[in-house]
């Protein structure tokens, strides 16, 4: 999954990356409402998380001008007590909020569960065959018995288990576990894919030779 976050407090912005990116998000970072937008409108983020006081575009601003021609699910972060600001957000097409302060791992769930909803998926857990996901804990069972994934393996699945049955494009799968910052090394499609086939089955993950990978249901 690949998050957006747009916030111009640095020191804000880094705890949020950094904790998405230990809960294995592929994370891409603006701290301004123009760059935000740029990236917003160039990338399908899974999920975007979005400041509304930002400097030269407002983050009001931003989601109407993305809402144009994405609907990328938005969480905004207002200031406390800020109640206007809040169903204005709401109304210029955000889908969830949270209120400054906030505890990184009420961020989290509120992202997990809008990420959720908008695969169409409200249930925390994933079932495809023998393979059971746990979204909330990110944990993989294979027959029940848990299955060791590193974040990126469980990424790629989880991907692909919330499209089972369709084909994901190799494009996708690039736009969605891998960031801006992540090295070429980290981005090879075929080495994820192969150590997962190891771990949870070969017939597991299908490929479509030039086209992508796909899990049958
Ligand atoms: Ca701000």
């Amino acid at each position: 999954m690949r998050v957006l976050v747009v916030e111009d407090e640095p020191d804000l912005l880094d705890a949020v990356a950094q904790s998405l990116r230990e809960n294995g998000y592929a994370v891409d970072e603006a701290g301004d409402g123009k760059t935000g937008l740029f990236k917003a409108e160039g990338t399908d983020y899974d999920a975007i998380v979005l400041d509304l006081m930002l400097p030269g575009m407002s983050g009001w601003d931003l989601l109407k001008a993305l809402r144009k021609s994405k609907a990328t699910p938005v969480l905004i972060l207002t200031a406390r007590d800020a109640t206007p600001d809040r169903v204005a957000g709401l109304d210029a097409g955000a889908d969830d909020y949270l209120t400054k302060p906030f505890e990184l791992v009420e961020l989290q769930a509120r992202l997990r569960a809008l990420i959720r909803r908008s695969a169409g998926q409200a249930e925390a857990k994933l079932v495809v065959g023998d393979v059971t996901l746990d979204t909330a804990q990110r944990l993989a069972y294979l027959n029940g018995d848990l299955v060791s994934l590193t974040p990126r393996e469980y990424a790629l699945v989880e991907l692909l288990a919330m499209h089972k049955g369709k084909l994901v494009s190799r494009t996708m799968i690039y736009e969605h576990l891998f960031d801006e910052s992540s090295d070429t090394l980290s981005n090879l499609v075929e080495v994820h894919v192969a150590h997962v086939r190891r771990k949870l089955g070969k017939d597991f993950i299908t490929t479509r030779r030039g086209e992508g990978y796909m899990i049958h249901v």
